[in-house]
């Protein structure tokens, strides 16, 4: 191991990115304690602050903003396959209902834990104020690895997680999704086993399989929501996705969506990278054929219509629009100055940590926020609950017109608080959801 901070590699006053070099050890000098990383929290709390000053609140709103409204931490017993008794603890933070009902994914993910939960709920909150969902935010999970469980040990375990909610969870107080390690079909356990305790009703989760209430259009819809956002944007810079190249990072839900509905409008995909690896064609990816290939391949590795390169050079690629569709937290202050991007459109959670957002602003970089980038999965989600809660289905055309209806208002509503308050994109994202949260708290009085 080379590379750790106490081998004599060293960080240059000023420029945060490390040196390539080792000093001889006469001259090497003892490091300073590097600054841990900010929390999730931390660093959602930063952003929220941020657009508080601009909107003047007080302390006591600033208070009652950021507080959550009910944390819960609860114990999940089962008997394992092989008889013994496996115990795993579960969260549901819910922080904010003023504006509605509230809604968010639950993760079952070994890192699961009450700040990470708290963080991401509050971002919820202000996800669904952006888009100016009915709702509110909230966000669970729990603390294991769902690799190391049986398919029947996944269902024993979400039966019990929901036992243990369903007091807390309904269609109009807290409505869970799919998130990391989860999926329609643990949402189909949630429906079965909620049901049996307040008879039946599909609108207490979203993300359900389209034959238990589902709603078509939701696999594709947080794709469909960053296109319609670039779309949006691009027409403000008198272009189209056609006029642009593009680097995609990530080639799950999102990023295939997202890369095969920019293909499809005529925009230039020209790297993408997964797990597996990253390839590149100068003259453009044939999108369809490599996502037939990674099917089948289970990753991008090996596709022959581009060339192989290092994953994490993807981040740097000479293109035009970065779409960051995979994990948090990639871009940092350590890469951010070698981004040669003119345009990133947040496709994950958080793909952008807070010193690297300040980089990318002073670079010029405009960046598309995840609170309003990738907001067109939870907005179809409203519109899986509107049916279920209705009993009326949609077809596909209904969903994806309302879709692009909400996420072109979004972006008209962000521009305006970014002209009003002279700020970048993602400061404007959060002062428009936390205005509009602040609204709806004071007119209910809380
Ligand atoms: P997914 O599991 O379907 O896909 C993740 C992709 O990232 C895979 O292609 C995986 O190979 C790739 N990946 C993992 N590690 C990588 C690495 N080190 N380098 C490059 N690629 C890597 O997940 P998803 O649903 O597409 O979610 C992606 C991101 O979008 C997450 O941050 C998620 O929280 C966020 N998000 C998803 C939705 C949704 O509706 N699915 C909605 C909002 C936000």
């Amino acid at each position: 191991m080379d590379s750790s901070w106490e081998n004599g590699a060293v960080w240059v006053a000023g420029n945060p990115r490390r040196t390539c070099g080792r000093l001889p050890y006469h001259i090497r000098t003892p490091l300073p304690s590097p600054v841990p990383p900010m929390t999730p929290s931390e660093a959602t709390a930063k952003y929220f602050h941020r657009a508080a000053d601009l909107l003047r609140l007080n302390d006591r709103q600033r208070t009652s903003l950021i507080t959550p409204y009910r944390e819960i931490k609860v114990e999940c017993g089962i008997v394992r396959d092989d008889g013994t008794l496996g115990t795993f603890v579960g969260y549901r933070v819910q922080h904010d209902n003023s504006r509605g009902p509230m809604k968010g994914g639950i993760r079952y993910h070994h890192q699961v834990d009450i700040d990470e939960v708290n963080a991401l709920a509050q971002l919820m909150t202000w996800k669904t104020a952006v888009v100016d969902l009915p709702y509110g935010g909230a966000k669970g999970g729990i603390s294991v690895d769902p690799k190391t469980l049986s398919a029947a040990e996944l269902q024993r375990l979400t039966r019990v997680f929901t036992q243990k909610l369903a007091d807390v969870i309904g269609p109009y107080s807290d409505i869970p999704a799919p998130d990391m390690g989860t999926n329609a079909q643990t949402m189909a356990w949630i429906v079965d086993e909620y049901s049996k305790f307040r008879g039946y009703a599909p609108g207490v989760v979203t993300g359900k399989p389209v034959e238990l209430g589902g709603s078509l259009g939701r696999d594709a819809a947080t794709g469909r929501g960053v296109l319609f956002a670039a779309e949006s944007l691009f027409a403000d810079l008198g272009k189209q996705v056609k006029d642009f190249t593009y680097a995609v990072q990530g080639f799950g839900n999102v990023g295939s969506w997202a890369a095969r509905l920019i293909h499809a409008a005529g925009g230039k995909v020209v790297t993408v990278s997964d797990v597996t690896g990253a390839v590149r064609n100068p003259a453009g990816l044939d999108i369809p054929k490599l996502y037939a290939h990674a099917q089948q391949a289970k990753g991008v590795k090996g596709f022959a219509g581009g060339e192989a390169f290092p994953a994490e050079d993807i981040l740097a690629d000479a293109v035009d629009v970065l779409v960051p569709a995979a994990l948090g937290d990639v871009l940092t202050a350590k890469n951010a100055d070698r981004v040669k991007a003119k345009i990133i459109l947040e496709g994950a959670n958080h793909p952008t940590d807070i010193e690297a957002d300040a980089i990318l602003q002073a670079k010029g970089v405009t960046m598309l926020p995840d609170i309003f980038a990738n907001a067109g999965g939870v907005t179809v989600s409203y519109f899986e609950w509107v049916q279920n809660v209705q009993m009326y289905r949609w077809d596909e055309d209904k969903v994806n017109a309302e879709l692009k209806r909400t996420m072109t208002k979004a972006y008209a509503d962000l521009k305006a608080t970014r002209a009003k308050h002279g700020c970048d994109w993602r400061t404007a994202a959060f002062a428009l959801a936390v205005e509009r949260v602040n609204r709806a708290s004071d007119l209910r009085g809380l």
